[in-house]
């Protein structure tokens, strides 16, 4: 039986209302467990320790088996874009905003990532995986991410196993609450991913963003049937199963 992994993004305080909406209907649907990528410091001014409330929601969901992902520290684009051109010119169109770890230097991003960490372990959390915002990650993150420890890295279309080196391919469907281009480009992708978690292909990944609750609908729809032949199941689960 094929695996699928889903994913909820940008879990953070201001977010809170709509992830628990959104978790509960993946309830309704069965999917545990479940992938949580939480930024620490959403937008630098909503730092996880002061929002017990989903503190105590991550904790409760880590216990029942839910994987927790490092997803940036603040989500933010904090200076000039400093990756090559294909993916600056992805940043500048489609997450201007969002571009966090293509804005920051190696020894910035370091500092973030172990922040990062750091507010995770206040809490009681651990990531053994990190997403970057928007997945827009400069080439020098994999190792950088590797040498702090990370077992993992989620780009948008795999998974690294930063242990063994091992890529494992993920068609995925899902949204991204943008609108425009962006939203259709990933419509076209999610098409895609589809129609692959029809196939035997091993593993899909499915992602919802709680801040766009109107496009959950079509992939709550796609998940359902995806569920029919696949497994659900945490990128933990699936590298060291
Ligand atoms: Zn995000």
């Amino acid at each position: 039986m094929g695996c699928i992994v889903v994913s909820v993004h940008d879990v953070a305080p201001p977010n809170l209302a709509a992830v628990r909406t959104l978790l509960s209907l993946l309830d309704r649907l069965g999917v545990r467990p479940r992938v949580l990528k939480v930024v620490p410091n959403f937008a630098g001014r909503w730092p996880l320790a002061e929002s017990p409330e989903l503190v105590r929601l991550l904790q409760a969901e880590v216990r029942s088996g839910s994987e927790v992902v490092l997803h940036g520290y603040t989500h933010r684009t904090a200076g000039s874009l400093q990756a090559r051109w294909p993916t600056r010119l992805r940043a500048r169109w489609f997450a201007a905003q969002d571009a966090e770890f293509l804005s920051l230097s190696p020894d910035e991003a370091e500092r973030r990532l172990r922040a990062g960490l750091e507010q995770l372990r206040t809490v009681g959390l651990q990531a053994e995986g990190f997403c970057a915002p928007g997945w827009l990650a400069p080439a020098w993150l994999g190792p950088l991410l590797r040498a702090l420890g990370f077992g993992y890295h989620v780009t948008m279309g795999s998974v690294h196993d930063l242990a063994t080196g091992r890529r494992l391919l993920a068609p995925w469907f899902g949204s991204v609450g943008t609108g425009g281009l962006h939203e259709f480009l990933v419509h076209v992708g999610g098409t895609l991913g589809a129609g692959a978690a029809r196939t035997p292909y091993p593993l899909v990944k499915v992602f919802f963003h709680p801040q766009s609750p109107r496009t959950w609908g079509p992939q709550l729809a796609r998940l359902r049937r995806a569920l029919r032949t696949r497994q659900v199941t945490t990128y933990r689960a699936l590298l060291h199963g």
